[in-house]
């Protein structure tokens, strides 16, 4: 299944989660993938595990809330690979914590780099992506779609980024570059959980929030994500993608 061999790949928040499993099996298919990540030293680990594998992987230190990373990042990547083809805007931060007890800073940080930063990537990215026709992918959230207790900054950047893949969609069609969100529920990852082994987690209240009765993991998402980078979801654009386990709104 090698869909994405000739074609480049960016994914931010790719040293870590689910932008490291999907850069992973992009890789896996065939794409050259640029590893993007604050994390400097993980960038450069999972790029080094990429090329291991037979890959071809480029790491980029960035903040991908910053115009200078964005702009950056994609020259180095035009640098490295001469095209772009497919981006995945998943680095996000979560905040946990009443609203009322929310300083003006945290609330700033969470919609700088969960919402600023996808407006910046699509701006840098999509006049590459129309070269040839391509393929913007954002890791929203399950709180994208629905409030959320106790993360209100986290909940409001979220419902951002969903509106955003929708306004930028209508205006990137006509470009031939599809944009879609996928809406994680909870997946056992760094950010979401620190407390215990994927066993362990499935057998704690938070697995209980979803249908299928246990967490997600974050090659489960990374798939979908894939799918909807590829050729196969070529009709696909502009919609909010759950995946999540079922998660009941009660
Ligand atoms: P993670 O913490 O494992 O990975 C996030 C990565 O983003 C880290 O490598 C981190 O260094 C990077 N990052 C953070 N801020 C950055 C910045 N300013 N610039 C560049 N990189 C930055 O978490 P994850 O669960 O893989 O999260 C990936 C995405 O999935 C996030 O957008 C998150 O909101 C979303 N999400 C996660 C869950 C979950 O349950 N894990 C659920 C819904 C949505």
């Amino acid at each position: 299944s090698a869909c994405f061999k000739g074609r480049v790949a960016l994914v931010s928040g790719a040293a870590s989660g689910i932008g490291r499993a999907t850069a992973q099996i992009l890789s896996r298919r065939g794409a050259a993938v640029c590893v993007a990540d604050l994390d400097a030293d993980g960038a450069q680990r999972v790029a080094a595990e990429l090329v291991e594998a037979g890959g071809s992987a480029l790491a980029v230190a960035m903040d991908v809330s910053t115009e200078a990373g964005n702009v950056d990042v994609v020259e180095q990547v035009m640098q490295k690979f001469g095209r772009l083809d497919v981006v995945h805007l998943n680095a996000g931060i979560l905040s946990v914590g009443s609203l009322l007890e929310t300083d003006l800073a945290t609330w700033q940080r969470v919609l700088d780099v969960n919402l600023t930063a996808v407006f910046l990537g699509i701006k840098h990215t999509a006049p590459l992506l129309a070269v040839q026709g391509g393929s913007i992918v954002v890791t929203a959230s399950f709180a994208g779609r629905e409030g959320s207790y106790g993360m209100s900054s986290y909940v409001a950047s979220k419902h951002g980024v969903t509106g955003l893949v929708k306004a930028a969609a209508s205006e990137l069609g006509p470009m031939g570059v599809r944009v879609n969100a996928v809406c994680p529920g909870p997946i056992y990852t760094d950010m979401m959980i620190t407390a215990g082994s994927l066993d362990e987690v499935n057998a704690s209240p938070v697995a209980r929030t979803t249908m299928l009765e246990r967490v997600g993991e974050a090659r489960e998402v990374a798939e979908l994500v894939c799918f909807l980078a590829s050729d196969a979801a070529s009709f696909i654009t502009g919609a909010i993608h759950a995946v999540d386990g079922g998660m009941p709104v009660i």
